[in-house]
């Protein structure tokens, strides 16, 4: 069979990426300041509704900076959903505070706002929500209770660009959010993150310590401990480039998330991303949850499609049970998120995903059930 290899998600270069990293190879502007870097930052910002955007080298230093922006230290605790890629939880021990793990909820597969209202203690200064493979957490419960207990909400909107809750946009309901420009997600740097707020002084904050902890008006004048986490121009040129095209970015997503709604609509035993109706995804991710008993065990199934030329991965292993987190969780229980990454597989789903690739998968997939 001729059939090109199907990856999960690869980057789609559609627009101005190589004109804007010649103009920065032209210029020699291809380190951490320049005009990409400007631009990326305002268009961000603008597309998220918010006033501040900071770029920064990666999602993960994101939501380290957000944290370092509360202030997060030793003694304390953050809440963190268990079910997500490991970059949620790694910069809370950055900061010498605790994650502390919730639940899955079954309809979001995002964290669930009771679980959150259980893990609340005097040690919690706040919570970070994820919304997991583009799909917007059920934010107005968390928030109401954040704002019960004096808490901060942070978006790890890593994988939710342009995704909505309410009409409100992912990275706008949190006092501050985080998102990653790796080349897996919706738009991409190449490696690159964002830090957005409304609030000036966090905004200031996050810009300071992400250059070092230098004063923003006075040079080699270092009046904290910072980081080296800049963006370099030229990611910025290809983010730019990317942003600029976003609606088609989204727009193929949720279409490719259709096609799969459609294809696999008379099989049963596949539960696919889910889709609230107060919610609009981004749809990162286009996801199956297999039931064991007509697929048989979810390696075993990709490992079938595999051999037919299709990429797919697990889902993440939730997080209290790797090694670093295992000791610290044995006997809670997360029935939901284990049974999720148990069963769950993410579909190909790039941008650049045709009708006849979708079905393909799906023909595939659908010869696999007993
Ligand atoms: C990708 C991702 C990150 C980290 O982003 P990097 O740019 O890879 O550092 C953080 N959180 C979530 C939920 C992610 O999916």
């Amino acid at each position: 069979m001729s059939r090109q290899r199907i990856p999960v998600a690869a980057p789609a270069l559609v627009g101005r990426e190589r004109e804007y990293v010649l103009d920065c190879l032209d210029s020699t502007w291809i380190s951490s300041n320049g005009k990409y870097l400007e631009r990326f930052e305002s268009a961000f910002a603008e597309f998220c509704g918010v006033r501040h955007a900071v770029s920064c080298c990666n999602g993960t230093a994101a939501v380290h900076l957000a944290l370092l922006a509360h202030d997060v230290g030793l003694g304390d605790e953050v809440i963190v959903p268990t079910l997500t890629y490991v970059a949620t939880a790694n910069p809370v021990v950055y900061c010498g505070a605790q994650p502390v793990f919730v639940d899955a909820e079954p309809r979001t597969w995002n964290m669930d706002p009771e679980r959150v209202a259980e893990a609340v203690t005097s040690k919690t200064r706040g919570i970070i929500v994820v919304h997991l493979y583009g799909h917007p957490v059920d934010m107005d419960p968390i928030l109401e209770l954040a704002e019960k207990h004096g808490l901060w909400v942070i978006e790890d909107a890593a994988e939710a660009h342009g995704a909505t809750y309410r009409g409100r946009i992912a990275g706008s309901m949190g006092s501050l959010a985080t998102f990653s420009f790796y080349g897996n997600k919706i738009i991409t740097s190449g490696e690159g993150g964002m830090v957005v707020t409304d609030d000036e002084r966090l905004a200031e904050i996050v810009r300071q310590l992400h250059g070092q902890g230098q004063d923003l008006e006075r040079r080699y004048w270092f009046p904290m401990v910072g980081f080296n986490y800049r963006m370099t121009n030229i990611e910025a040129a290809i983010g730019l480039a990317q942003l600029e095209r976003i609606d088609w970015h989204l727009g193929r997503r949720r279409e490719i998330a259709a096609w799969y709604r459609e294809e696999l609509s008379d099989v049963e035993g596949v539960e696919l991303s889910p889709h609230e109706p107060w919610a609009e995804s981004a749809f990162w991710i286009t996801c199956a949850v297999l039931n064991e008993e007509r697929f048989g065990p979810r390696d075993d199934a990709m490992a079938v499609l595999d051999r037919a030329g299709i990429e797919t991965r697990p889902f993440f292993y939730p997080l209290h049970t790797l090694p670093m987190y295992r000791d610290a969780n044995v006997g809670k229980g997360f029935p939901i998120a284990e049974d999720l990454a148990r069963r769950g597989v993410n579909l190909p789903s790039s941008a650049t995903l045709t009708r006849d690739e979708v079905s393909y998968v799906c023909d595939q997939l659908r010869a696999l059930a007993r």
